[in-house]
């Protein structure tokens, strides 16, 4: 149990926009950005990550179709098709971890106090925000604003998930 979140992904180039719509989910996500797809399957077999890609070539290598090596080949063009799609197959869960890594570098967020990230923020920021997360990467502050909000609300219309007044239905699984 509880296996189903430890999913991690590499992204292939064809279908990129899932990078950041995983990291939201709080998923661990490596973007592939093209050259050598021996060097995307490697890395996968290594770190353990399921390869989501649209080259049905990719898809036809032995380590893939022996299944030792998990892959996705995903369908449709939009974010919101490939999104659905994603995470109907792989069951994803619907509770999201937003705030749990970096949009942009993939790295784990560190939690910060409100007095640590005072000059770092806007000043209508600090006084409606309380909670703050900082990649100890790029340095990126994240809080729970308007920008965030739109996005997971888009995700879940993604996802179809119909979490209403946030006690969020957990797909039934034994
Ligand atoms: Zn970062």
């Amino acid at each position: 149990m509880g296996l189903i979140n430890d999913l991690k992904f590499i992204v292939d180039q064809n279908v990129g926009k899932l990078v950041k719509w995983l990291r939201i989910m709080g998923y661990d996500t490596l973007f592939f950005n093209g050259g050598n797809d021996s060097y995307l399957v490697a890395t996968a077999l290594k770190e353990g990550r399921v390869v989501l890609t649209k080259d049905t070539q990719i898809m036809k290598r032995r380590v893939i179709t022996s299944g030792r090596l998990k892959a996705l080949l995903v369908e449709g063009d939009s974010p919101k098709q490939q999104m659905h799609q994603v995470i109907e197959t792989l069951n994803l869960d619907c509770q999201f971890r937003p705030f749990a890594i970096c949009l942009e570098c993939n790295q784990p967020l560190v939690e910060r106090s409100k007095q640590e990230i005072k000059d770092l923020v806007p000043p209508y920021v600090f006084q409606t925000q309380d909670q703050y997360m900082e990649c100890p990467n790029c340095h990126h502050i994240y809080w729970r604003g308007t920008h965030w909000q739109a996005m997971t609300r888009k995700l879940e219309s993604f996802a179809h998930c119909y979490t209403g007044d946030k006690r969020y239905s957990r797909r039934a699984s034994s």
